[in-house]
């Protein structure tokens, strides 16, 4: 295998996604502990695919999987490792096990199993094939799977870093099929060569796997090869404390992607799933890095809570790039069918860093600018046309000199002119604050007026004006 540079620290992770299905939240937060982990100690973080299973995997998968991780920035040390590439050596391994003592050759029928299987169940223990101990048949070329020959007796103590020590009474683990009788080597095979050939030091994974921590180990044992540092990670639930399923919504990377939540949004979300530190709800890569530990993450499954998964991206969008934010909202509402001209792209770009303070998404954002977007002249809603009395359209012509004669045309600037010009009339911005609202924005969702007009430019936001108070002349 080409194990390149040792990791500095010795400690070397990975994620070994089965490529059966798209990139699941679920398995994007094992492989960001993994990923965590292994910067937080120096280490290496590696990806397997795990494509064993011929039947189940499938390349759009594979595709799914990596683009759902490039996404989330969460990439490979090294060139990832396809299992099923490796089937020689993990045959190579059954052979050595065999040649140990450690393995054993079955010719158990289907039915001879399935009655083998009632036995040790009715007597409470895992099932032993009679081939154990038996002398091959007189054909030993008969389809026959090879078995690992597991103690009968004692314990094997899986010491998880976050379920804490299990014991498992090694006569309840099966002597598992590491062959098949086609030759095709199994799952819990496959991965303790992977593992051990990969030089992985921390296997963290979801705790669904924690049963075939103790089978795995035994492996290992029996080839006299060092056992990981385990660490079995809680499942995601849905907000209502069930098993993650569709009726909670979103759950491929993909989704929460379409959706408008952004890479370290969502990597700073599902960091503090079943992790924290302290209080600290918003951080940075670099913070999570410093802090993460895998013996910190909590036993309990996390719940899914949108709110918080909101709350958060937002905090990172408003610390995101403009220029990026304004690529991103084009993205997304080109995705939903606009037609932008360059214009509208201008306007676009001038109104992002106005308003990705008050979203929670890209989405949202795209839904903030679309004040912007409106053409002249702009429908009045019927509220903003009540407004707009003699006084009021004299008041805002008055507004509109000054407007006109700013030396600068900037956030801060226009709100101090707004202020001056609502002391200069000896009026409360009440008396004028909504009509120009309404009738900069025809009544969609805005921020406030000065970052409105900032938004649109002086040109836009006087036109509009004009074209109101034309209206009214
Ligand atoms: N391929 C397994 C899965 O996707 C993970 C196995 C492991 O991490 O050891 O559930």
């Amino acid at each position: 295998m080409s194990s390149s540079s040792p990791a500095p620290s010795g400690v070397v992770t990975r994620f070994a996604p089965s490529p059966t299905g798209f990139l699941h939240i679920g398995g994007a937060r094992t492989a960001l502990f993994n990923w965590l982990y292994a910067r937080h100690t120096g280490g290496k973080f590696l990806i397997r695919v795990e494509d064993t299973d011929r039947e189940r995997s499938t390349d759009a998968a594979v595709a799914a999987i990596f683009e759902g991780l490039d996404w989330l920035g969460l990439k490979s040390d090294e060139e990832p490792i396809f299992q099923y590439s490796r089937a020689d050596r993990h045959r190579e391994v059954v052979q050595a096990l065999l040649a140990k003592g450690r393995a054993y050759r079955c010719w158990m029928t289907v039915e001879e199993l399935e009655a083998a299987r009632e036995k040790a169940r009715a007597e409470g223990r895992a099932i032993r094939s009679p081939w154990r101990d038996a002398p091959p048949p007189t054909d030993p070329s008969a389809p026959h799977v090879i078995r690992f020959k597991g103690p009968l007796e004692g314990e094997t103590l899986v010491d998880d870093m976050v379920k804490g020590p299990v014991t498992f009474r090694n006569i309840e683990l099966d002597d598992l099929v590491l062959l098949r009788n086609d030759g095709a080597p199994t799952y819990n095979l496959a991965v303790v060569v992977d593992d051990h050939d990969m030089g992985v030091t921390h296997v963290i994974r979801g705790d669904d796997h924690l049963n075939n921590a103790a089978r795995q180990s035994l492996i290992y044992q029996a080839m006299e090869w060092d056992v990981p540092s385990f660490a079995h990670i809680p499942l995601i639930h849905g907000p209502d404390g069930a098993k993650l399923s569709k009726r909670h919504g979103a759950q491929a990377v993909g989704e929460f992607a379409d959706m408008g939540y952004i890479p370290e949004g969502l990597r700073n979300y599902l960091a503090r799933l079943g992790w924290g530190h302290g209080d600290d709800e918003v951080f940075n890569d670099a913070q999570a890095i410093e802090w993460f530990d895998v013996k910190d993450v909590v036993k309990a499954p996390a719940r899914l809570d949108w709110a918080k998964l909101n709350f958060i991206n937002s905090q990172h969008l408003r610390q995101a790039d403009d220029a990026r934010l304004t690529a991103l909202t084009l993205k997304a509402l080109t995705a939903a069918g606009a037609d932008l001209p360059a214009d509208a792209q201008a306007r676009i770009a001038s109104t992002v860093p106005q308003v990705k303070e008050g979203a929670k998404t890209i989405l949202e954002l795209g839904e903030h600018v679309a004040f912007a977007l409106k053409v002249r002249p702009l429908t009045l809603e019927e509220k903003t046309a009540k407004q707009l009395s003699e006084e009021t359209v004299a008041r805002l012509a008055r507004l509109r000199e000054h407007l006109a004669a700013a030396p600068v045309w900037g956030v801060a600037e226009l709100e101090a002119l707004l202020k001056s010009f609502a002391e200069s009339e000896a009026v409360g911005f009440g008396k004028f604050g909504p009509p120009l609202r309404g009738i900069l924005t025809g009544g969609a969702q805005a921020p406030d007026l000065n970052k409105i007009m900032a938004a649109l430019g002086r040109e836009e936001s006087l036109g509009r004006l004009d074209d109101a108070l034309a209206s009214r002349a």
